[in-house]
C-alpha cells in the first residue's frame, strides 16, 4: 500500500519507520529541505497549498494521513475529492481551531477550563468578566508547545497580553491549578474498532514536553474509564479513523480536557518501545483499514525528550535500556531533536535510567 502523508518532520518519519515492516510504502508532502523525513519515503517538496504539487503527491497513493495539523483545509477537502483521507478534513478543522475544539468538548459533556472567545479589546474585558482571573489567553490557531499564549495573572497583566496576542482571533480560558497534566491516546480503525493506550503523566518545561511516564501513577480503573469515555465519545462524534491524543489536566478529582491533537503524539512516543504496539503502527493499522493492535504496556516505561541539545549517540547507547531515537534535525535552542525511551520491571528503574541521559546534558 502507498501511504502519502502530509508533514514531514519527525512524526513522518517514525510513522515510515513503523509502516515499512508492514509493507507499506511513503510520500511525504514536505515544504522544507533538509527534513527528517529525508531517507525514509519519497518526498514532494513543496508548499501546502500548491495544488499543482498537491495532485502530484496524490497520484498512486491509496491513503493520505498526517502528521502535522495546520495544513491548510482547502488541501485536505481537495485531498478528500481524491482519495482516502483519514482522519478527515472535518477532523482536522475541528482540532485546529481552539474554539470548534472547546465547544465540540462542551457538547459531548467533556468538562474544560471555562473558556469564551475574544475577537476585540472590549471583548477580552467582556470574557475576564465571564471567565475570571487567573486565566489563559490564547490564540485560537497556529499555538503549539505553549506558543501564542499569555497568562494574565492579574489586571496589570491585560494590556501586555492584548499587546502580545491581539489582532487575531483569541480564546481565553480560566488558569486551572492542576496537580499534573496527563494524556491519553486511542486509535479508532476503519471499522469503528477502538483501542487505547494508558494514562500517561506528562512534565513540562518551557511550555515544551519535557518527560512522560507510562502508565501514569495513580490512576484508578475509574479514571482511565472516564478518559477513555471522552475520546470514545470524541471519535464517534467526528466518525475518526487513526490515533487521537487528548491532552488533560487533573484538578482534585476533575479531568479537564485541554486540547486534541488529531495524529501521534509526542506524549505516545514512549510506545516504540514500552507498548505491545506503537502508536505509529496502529495509527497506520488503522487508516489502511488493518486490524488495530494490543496497547498494552510492557512494563512500565518514560519517555525523555532532547530539546535544543543531544547527547552523543555511543554515550546515550552506552547506558542499558536507554532506547535513542534521533530525528535528523540540525540543533537549534528549543527544537525537538529526539527523544529516549526506558522501559523497566518499575517505575524507578525508569526514572534512573532517564535521570543518566539527562545528567548527559548538563553543561
Ligand atoms: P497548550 O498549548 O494549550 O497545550 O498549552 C501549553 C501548556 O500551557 C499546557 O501544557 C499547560 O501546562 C499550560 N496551560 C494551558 N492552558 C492552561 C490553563 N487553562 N490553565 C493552566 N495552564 C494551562
Amino acid at each position: 500500500m502507498n501511504v502519502g502523508v502530509l508533514g514531514g518532520g519527525q512524526l513522518g518519519r517514525m510513522l515510515a519507520l513503523a509502516g515499512v515492516p508492514l509493507g507499506l510504502r511513503f510520500r511525504f508532502l514536505e515544504p522544507q529541505q533538509p527534513s527528517p523525513v529525508d531517507g525514509v519515503g519519497e518526498v514532494v517538496r513543496a508548499e501546502y497549498d500548491d495544488v499543482e504539487a498537491v495532485r502530484r503527491f496524490a497520484k498512486g497513493l491509496d491513503v493520505v494521513t498526517y502528521e502535522f495539523e495546520n495544513v491548510p483545509d482547502s488541501t485536505a477537502r481537495l485531498l478528500e475529492e481524491l482519495l482516502r483521507v483519514h482522519p478527515s478534513a472535518a477532523a482536522l478543522r475541528t482540532a485546529q481551531d481552539r474554539l470548534a475544539e472547546k465547544q465540540t468538548f462542551q457538547s459531548l459533556g467533556i468538562p474544560t477550563p471555562t473558556f469564551h472567545p475574544v475577537d476585540s479589546r472590549d471583548g477580552l474585558m467582556e470574557a475576564i468578566g465571564s471567565v475570571g482571573l487567573p486565566a489563559v489567553l490564547k490564540t485560537r490557531r497556529f499555538g503549539y508547545d505553549g506558543k501564542g499564549q499569555a497568562v494574565i495573572d492579574g489586571p496589570n497583566a491585560v494590556e501586555g497580553a492584548w499587546k502580545a496576542l491581539g489582532g487575531t482571533p483569541l480564546l481565553l480560558e480560566r488558569f486551572v491549578p492542576f496537580s499534573r497534566e496527563l494524556s491519553i491516546l486511542g486509535a479508532r480503525g476503519r471499522d469503528g474498532a477502538i483501542v487505547f493506550y494508558p494514562l500517561v503523566e506528562n512534565e513540562h518545561r518551557n511550555g515544551i514536553l519535557h518527560r512522560t511516564h507510562a502508565p501514569a501513577p495513580l490512576v484508578s480503573r475509574a479514571l482511565q474509564d472516564r478518559a477513555e469515555g471522552y475520546l470514545r465519545s470524541l471519535m464517534e462524534k467526528m466518525n475518526y479513523v487513526g490515533v487521537l491524543a487528548l491532552e488533560l489536566f487533573q484538578h482534585g478529582d476533575e479531568l479537564l480536557a485541554n486540547e486534541m491533537a488529531p495524529r501521534v503524539h509526542n506524549s505516545g512516543h514512549w510506545t516504540q518501545d514500552g507498548a505491545l504496539t506503537s502508536q505509529f503502527e496502529n495509527h497506520l493499522r488503522a487508516v489502511c483499514g488493518f486490524a488495530l493492535g494490543a496497547c498494552e504496556p510492557r512494563g512500565y516505561a518514560g519517555m525523555l525528550n532532547l530539546v535544543g541539545r543531544v547527547p552523543p549517540a555511543e554515550r546515550v547507547l552506552a547506558i542499558p535500556g536507554a532506547r535513542l531515537h534521533l530525528y535528523g534535525k540540525e540543533a537549534r535552542a528549543g527544537r525537538k531533536l529526539g527523544h529516549v525511551n526506558a522501559v523497566g520491571a518499575d517505575p524507578s528503574s525508569v526514572r534512573a535510567t532517564l535521570d543518566r541521559v539527562e545528567a548527559l546534558l548538563q553543561p
